[in-house]
């Protein structure tokens, strides 16, 4: 007689806390999701710390990021750009405990720019971006990478080291902006610094805030921008920088009076883009305008004298977006640097932290900016 015996094999994954999305819809969840659901990238195993949270991430909340979208065959993403891990396991140049910052924007895999790890200059635009579009984020407890992807954080910048990812993308912006005034034949000053030049910053929110930290780094005399007298936090970082501030409540005239026409001006609002016909103007002779915050709604237009004076002057605007893993590492090097030239708006650049397991606070925060925030820090412990 013959027995036919069956083996029944249930493959269970082991379960991990993420904070998932559903791009195109709003909303957000902290959920427990299989592991093998997630995306992964490579033979590093690393365990996530800390994630920051920003203006992008709460675009993707509220459903109004419209380039956001899933990962190929599923049905949600898992959130957060911005994150510190710590290595699990010895691997490929690195040693358990090792602390990394995943670099977010991964390239298209066939122009030259991404090959070279440059997706910041990606040619075919079919680039992804780890917790954005196409591919999962880091608010995970775990997750897999490829060293090619991984920026090592000093142990003594575990503090504030979350801020390299935005910081990233404004060393490339000034890193580009330095590289477009070499058409001038010259643009330093006559004791060959850049002391002399003059830079206008709209906004100060936190893009507005780490542009003026590494422009007084760099030399420049800097003036902020609001629409408002500045709040006490701003004073802070003013009167520690040595930075001005101009209140454009009532327009730019007086600013133009009494300081004259600016070398470079950025706009890091993120508001409306008629702003920018308000400060063109400003613009001087051989000057760069720089656009970095994305508008969310007017327009604005050049009349003839404006294209005239834009020709006859040099003038340039740029759109300024995403650093790479270069400027991850020099983002890393101004922080640094700025516990020692700057130690009070060091230390306030991160407002607040939040645990991982204070899901209700973790959820408030993921939808809307605190008043004064610079930097909100979600802890996994
Ligand atoms: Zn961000
Ligand atoms: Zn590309």
């Amino acid at each position: 007689m013959r027995h036919k015996v069956y083996i029944l094999v249930i493959l269970t994954y082991p379960l991990m806390k993420a904070i998932i999305v559903k791009p195109p819809n709003p909303g957000v969840e902290i959920t427990e999701i299989n592991e093998n659901e997630a995306n992964n990238y490579g033979k590093v195993k690393i365990r996530t710390l800390y994630n920051g949270i920003c203006g992008t991430d709460r675009e993707i909340v509220n459903g109004k990021l419209t380039l956001s979208n899933l990962p190929k065959g599923k049905n949600f993403l898992i959130l957060g750009h911005e994150a510190i891990g710590v290595v699990e396991e010895p691997c490929c140049g690195f040693s358990q405990g090792d602390l990394v910052m995943p670099v977010n924007r991964r390239g298209c895999g066939v122009c030259r720019n991404c090959l070279i790890g440059r997706p910041d200059f990606c040619e075919t635009g079919q680039f992804v971006e780890a917790g954005i579009h196409g591919i999962d984020g880091f608010m995970r407890e775990e997750w897999y990478d490829d060293p090619r992807y991984l920026v090592r954080i000093p142990k003594t910048l575990e503090d504030i080291g979350i801020l390299a990812q935005p910081l990233a993308d404004i060393e490339k912006s000034i890193e580009e902006i330095l590289n477009i005034q070499k058409r001038v034949p010259v643009w330093s000053c006559d004791d060959g610094t850049l002391n002399c030049r003059k830079a206008l910053i709209i906004g100060t929110g936190p893009i507005g805030i780490l542009f003026t930290l590494v422009l007084r780094t760099t030399g420049l005399e800097v003036w902020m921008a609001n629409r408002r007298e500045p709040t006490e936090i701003e004073q802070t970082f003013i009167e520690e920088t040595n930075t001005n501030y101009f209140n454009s409540s009532n327009g730019y005239d007086k600013l133009k009076e009494s300081v004259g026409k600016f070398d470079l001006i950025i706009d890091a609002t993120g508001a409306d883009a008629g702003i920018i016909k308000q400060v063109i103007p400003l613009l001087g002779r051989n000057g760069v305008l720089g656009l970095f915050g994305f508008p969310i709604s007017g327009s604005f237009s050049m009349d003839f004298n404006a294209i005239q004076d834009a020709i006859h002057a040099n003038k340039v605007i740029v759109g300024l977006v995403n650093g790479q893993k270069p400027h991850f590492q020099q983002a890393l090097v101004h922080l640094a640097s700025w516990k020692t030239l700057y130690p009070k708006s060091s230390r306030l650049l991160i407002t607040r932290t939040v645990s991982i397991n204070d899901e209700k606070e973790v959820l408030k925060v993921l939808k809307e900016k605190e008043h004064g925030e610079i930097k909100i820090k979600i802890v996994w412990e």
